[in-house]
């Protein structure tokens, strides 16, 4: 499971971020100055970090500076108030890999979260052109699905457990498989949850989600994904 540091000095903002991230199968940790941002990157791993620029105790680019200057190549997205094009320039001369400007959407921060995890990780995209599965075209490497031409919102995790199903396609696939392979083990992730990330993908590629044709359910073992 990919672990996750907001440092925020925004309580509200920083708890929402990892409501969401946390629903998206993220692990996520918060601290809300920089003295405590910095204190947790030099403590423990992380996969990626969040890092406002404005924070007391310490600045998101000291932090960042910082670390960088202690070898720490952990991914990291700034996040500024600020439109301001030097900021930008500034965060990313300075080592980070991406950023964003306040105020952002949650798609907008799951697409860019995912692809600094995806670059990190070198994981080959294994299925390079579009697919159509039920009444859906997903473009696996690109997080994209249309239907008729029409863009179909889908989070980033609702296409990776559809890109896990299609590449086992046929097969039937456990939950336990689901919540290992594409959240990782984590005990706050329930079958619940891997059932509930079904039903979301059904209504949008099945015809008639209340009868799919498309992704089975394979009573008391998991699902199977009939292209
Ligand atoms: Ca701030």
């Amino acid at each position: 499971m990919q672990k996750i540091l907001i440092v925020e000095d925004e309580i509200q903002l920083a708890f929402g971020l990892k409501d969401n991230l946390e629903l998206e199968g993220y692990q996520v940790e918060v601290a809300n100055n920089g003295l405590e941002g910095y204190e947790q990157l030099t403590k423990s791993q992380f996969d990626l970090v969040l890092l406002d620029v404005m924070l007391p105790g310490m600045s998101g680019f000291e932090i960042l500076k910082r670390i960088r200057q202690l070898g720490n190549v952990t991914p990291v997205i700034m996040v500024t108030a600020k439109s301001d094009e030097i900021d930008k320039v500034l965060g990313l001369e300075l080592g980070a890999d991406d950023y964003m400007t306040k105020p952002f959407s949650l798609r907008e921060l799951f697409a860019r979260v995912k692809a600094v995890l995806r670059r990190q990780s070198g994981s080959p995209i294994s299925v390079t052109t579009p697919v159509t599965i039920g009444i859906l075209t997903v473009d696996f490497a690109n997080y994209t699905a249309n239907h008729n031409g029409e863009s179909v919102a889908m989070t980033p995790k609702e296409i990776e457990v559809l890109k896990f199903l299609w590449e086992r396609k046929n097969q039937t696939v456990s939950r336990d498989e689901l919540l290992t392979q594409v959240w990782g083990y984590d005990e706050t992730i329930s079958s619940r949850t891997v059932d509930n990330f079904i039903l979301k993908i059904r209504q949008k590629m099945e015809e008639d989600s209340a009868h799919p044709k498309h992704i089975i359910t394979i009573h008391g073992v998991g699902y199977k994904l009939i292209p």
